[in-house]
C-alpha cells in the first residue's frame, strides 16, 4: 500500500522559502572591522531573489557550478540559498587550499562562477588565470567597490561587483521545480594524498542532515537561537549549521575573517549567540584568551559543538569548570555531510564517567549506520574491546565521488559502507571511541598505540598548549612514537616530566622515548595536525631523532 502522504521534495529551495517567509524577522548579523552589519531574513529572501536573476542572466540556467570564495558571512549564506534553489550547484571553494589543489577543483567542478569576498581578491587573482572554465566573477562585501578589480579582470572573466548586480536585477525569480536528488552543492576533501576527492551532496541529503543537526542530540536549535559557525562555510558546509539554523528559525552570527580568539570573544559578547560550532584549536585558543581575562563571560552560549579533529577531555572540563561553557564533541567528515555522531552523555550518568563519555566521538545520528572491519573487512563486535576501520553508510554519506581520477576511490568504499579511514572501538551502547586515522596508526613491536591517546594526556599537562604524536621508523620495534610538543610561554616543562606525568595512564612500553620541543604544530587548509608535514619534518632531522 502506498501512503497517502504529498510527495514534496526536500530541497533547499523549501528552505529557503521557509525561512524567509516563516521567519522573515530573524536575522544574519556578520563581523566588521568596527562593528557588524545586520541583514534580516526577509531582506535576504529578497537578495537572494535578485541573486539567482543576476546569475539566470550570465546563463546559469540549469546544473553549472557556481562556487564560492568566501569567508563566512551574509552573502555566502545568499549563495548557500540562492545557488541551489534555482538548481544550480554550489560550490564552496576552500580558501586555505594549496594553490595547485585549488586550481586543480575549480577546474575538475568546471566551475563557471565564482562569488569572492573583496578581501579575498588578490588571493583568488593570483590563480585565476589557471581556472579554465570561470567565466564571471562577482565581488562581494562592503569593500567590494574599491578592490583591485583589474587584477581579476587581467586574468580573463568578466568582473562584477555583487551589490551593484543584485541592485540592477528584480527580487521576484521563478524558481523551478528540483529533484530532490539532485545536486545540491560540492565539496572536496583536502586530500591528504593524492588529488582531493569531490564529494556532491543532494538536496535531500542536505536536507536530511540538517534535520538530524537539529535534533537534541546535536544542536537542538529553535528560532530563539542564534548561531555563530566558526568552522568555514568552505568546509563541509559549516558542518550544515547554516541549513539547520535557517530550519529552525535561528539567527545565524558571522565571523567573517576574524577568527583570532581576541576579535572571536568579542563578536560573541557583541551578538550573544547561543550555539557555535568550531574545531578544538579555536576553543584552545578561546580558553586561552578568557583564562587571562577575568572580566570577559561568554554567558550567552548555551552549547559549543566541536570536532574535526578528537577533542581533547582536559579542554572540555577547562571551558565548563572555568568559564560555564558546555562543548559537545561531534564526528564526521565531508563524506558524510559532515555530522554523523555527537557526543552526549548516557541518562543517569554524570561526574568522571561522564567526562569520559564526552571524550568518545559520541553515538550516531538516526539515519546514519555505523560498525568496525578488521583488516579483512570481517565485522567486529560492539564490545568497547575490538578496534577496527570505523565504516558508515546513510542517506547523507556519500556512495562515491565526483569523477575521481584514479582507482584510488575505490578503496574508499566496501559493501556498500564508506571506509572513513578512522580506527576504534564502538561500546554496547553505541560510543565510538576513535584512537587514530588508520594511516597515523603507531604499531610498535606488533601493538597498537594510539597517538590520540598520547596527545590528550599531553594536553591535558598544566604546561602543554599542544601536542601531536606521531610514529617514526625504530629498528628494533618497528615503529615508535614521537612527540612534538608546544609549551606554554615560560614554562620549563622536562621530557622526563612529561614521561611521568604520561606514565599514570600508559604502560610502560607505550611511552615515547622522542620528544621534540616546538614552536607550533603544522596545521592542514582546516586546522588539523598535519601528521605528514611533521612526518617529514622529522625525515629531514628537524625534530631530531
Ligand atoms: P580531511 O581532514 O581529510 O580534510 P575532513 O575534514 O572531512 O577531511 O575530516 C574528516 C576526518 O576528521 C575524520 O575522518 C576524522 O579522522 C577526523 N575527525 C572529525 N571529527 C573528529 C572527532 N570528533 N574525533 C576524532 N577525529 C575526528
Amino acid at each position: 500500500m502506498r501512503s497517502t502522504m504529498q510527495d514534496d521534495q526536500l530541497t533547499i529551495g523549501a528552505i529557503r522559502r521557509h525561512v524567509t517567509t516563516v521567519h522573515p524577522d530573524s536575522e544574519v548579523v556578520t563581523a566588521t572591522p568596527d562593528g557588524t552589519r545586520r541583514r534580516s531574513y526577509a531582506e535576504v529572501g529578497e537578495r537572494v531573489g535578485r541573486l539567482a536573476n543576476a546569475l539566470r542572466g550570465l546563463g546559469i540556467d540549469a546544473d553549472q557550478r557556481v562556487a564560492t570564495f568566501a569567508w563566512n558571512n551574509a552573502e555566502h549564506l545568499e549563495a548557500y540559498l540562492a545557488v541551489p534553489s534555482m538548481g544550480a550547484v554550489l560550490h564552496t571553494l576552500n580558501i586555505r587550499l594549496f594553490p595547485e589543489q585549488l586550481v586543480y577543483i575549480a577546474n575538475h567542478a568546471e566551475d563557471e562562477v565564482i562569488v569572492v569576498d573583496a578581501s579575498l581578491v588578490d588571493a583568488l587573482a593570483a590563480h585565476l588565470g589557471e581556472m579554465t572554465t570561470v567565466r564571471h566573477v562577482l565581488v562581494a562585501g562592503p569593500d567590494a567597490a574599491s578592490a583591485d578589480l583589474d587584477a581579476l579582470r587581467s586574468a580573463g572573466p568578466e568582473v562584477h561587483v555583487y551589490d551593484d548586480l543584485l541592485a540592477a536585477h528584480e527580487p521576484d525569480f521563478a524558481w523551478p521545480d528540483i529533484d530532490e536528488r539532485d545536486a545540491a552543492a560540492m565539496c572536496y576533501t583536502s586530500g591528504t594524498t593524492g588529488n582531493p576527492k569531490g564529494v556532491v551532496y543532494s538536496h535531500r541529503s542536505a536536507w536530511l542532515h540538517s534535520m538530524a543537526v537539529n535534533t537534541g542530540n546535536a544542536a537542538g536549535l529553535s528560532l530563539h537561537d542564534r548561531v555563530l559557525p566558526i568552522v568555514p562555510m568552505f568546509h563541509a558546509n559549516s558542518w550544515g549549521l547554516p541549513y539547520s539554523a535557517l530550519m529552525s528559525g535561528a539567527s545565524l552570527c558571522m565571523p567573517d575573517r576574524w577568527l583570532q580568539a581576541e576579535p572571536l570573544v568579542r563578536f560573541i559578547t557583541e551578538t550573544r549567540p547561543t550555539v557555535s560550532g568550531a574545531v578544538p584549536t579555536v576553543w584552545n585558543d578561546v580558553l586561552g584568551h578568557l583564562d587571562a581575562h577575568d572580566d570577559v563571560r561568554l554567558d550567552s552560549l548555551r552549547l559549543i559543538l566541536c570536532g574535526g579533529s578528537a577533542v581533547p577531555v582536559s579542554l572540555q572540563r577547562a571551558l565548563q569548570e572555568r568559564h560555564g561553557l558546555e562543548i559537545r564533541q561531534a564526528w564526521g567528515m565531508t563524506e558524510t555531510s559532515p555530522v554523523a555522531s555527537a557526543g552526549i552523555p548516557p541518562v543517569g550518568v554524570d561526574g568522571e564517567d561522564a567526562w569520559r563519555y564526552r571524550g568518545t566521538q559520541g553515538r550516531l545520528l538516526c539515519g546514519v549506520e555505523g560498525r568496525i572491519v578488521d583488516d579483512a573487512g570481517a565485522v567486529m563486535p560492539h564490545d568497547g574491546a575490538a578496534v577496527g576501520e570505523l565504516e558508515v553508510r546513510g542517506p547523507w554519506v556519500t556512495g562515491a565521488y565526483y569523477k575521481p581520477d584514479d582507482d584510488s576511490a575505490e578503496e574508499k568504499f566496501h559493501d556498500g559502507w564508506l571506509r572513513t579511514g578512522d580506527v576504534g572501538s564502538i561500546d554496547e551502547l553505541g560510543y565510538i571511541l576513535l584512537s587514530d586515522r588508520a594511516k597515523d596508526v603507531i604499531k610498535s613491536g606488533g601493538e597498537w598505540i594510539s597517538s590520540v591517546d598520547l596527545e590528550n594526556k599531553l594536553m591535558a599537562h598544566d604546561d602543554v598548549v599542544e601536542a601531536a604524536v606521531i610514529g617514526v621508523p625504530d629498528e628494533r620495534w618497528d615503529e615508535r612514537p614521537l612527540a612534538t610538543v608546544v609549551v606554554r610561554e615560560g614554562a620549563t616543562v622536562t621530557v622526563e616530566q612529561l614521561r611521568e606525568f604520561l606514565s599514570s595512564d600508559f604502560a610502560k612500553w607505550q611511552l615515547p622515548e622522542r620528544f621534540a620541543f616546538v614552536e607550533a604544530v603544522p596545521r592542514t587548509s582546516v586546522g588539523k595536525f598535519d601528521k605528514k608535514v611533521i612526518r617529514q619534518q622529522y625525515a629531514d632531522g628537524e625534530l631530531g631523532g
